[in-house]
């Protein structure tokens, strides 16, 4: 049988250059793009590079450093694309809507304090 999970996920091949994205940040550990469907006038995705962590609760328990950076990395996106306020959305396991198991950051801002998440 196939193990879809071994396999590259979206994000991976976005961050080696394979699939074309609109990066708006990179560093060694983290890349931040805009989401190709957004749910919100600002909606990016903060994106660990390793491929290890599937959830954010997997990537709490193995590298809380990385996970405070990420949080720090949104807070700088929403600052300069939005107004500094942002929602910060981790969708974990498919029941949840997650739909790239490659754990990433929502990052949604922008005239939401009206409306509820899609
Ligand atoms: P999830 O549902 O797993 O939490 O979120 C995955 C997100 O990735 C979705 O919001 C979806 O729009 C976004 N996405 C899926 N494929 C691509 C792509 O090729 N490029 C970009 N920029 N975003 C993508």
């Amino acid at each position: 049988p196939t193990e879809p999970a071994s396999e590259p996920t979206i994000f991976e091949r976005i961050i080696a250059r394979e699939i074309p994205a609109d990066i708006l940040l990179e560093n060694e550990r983290l890349i931040a793009i805009r989401d190709i469907a957004p749910q919100a006038p600002v909606h990016l995705l903060v994106i660990p590079k390793t491929a290890q962590h599937r959830t954010v609760a997997e990537l709490a328990a193995a590298d809380p450093e990385l996970l405070t950076e990420l949080v720090a990395t949104a807070q700088r996106l929403a600052d300069e694309y939005a107004d500094g306020d942002f929602r910060l959305v981790f969708n974990s396991g498919a029941g949840a809507g997650q739909t790239v198991f490659h754990v990433h950051a929502h990052v949604l801002a922008g005239s939401l304090a009206e409306g509820s998440l899609a």
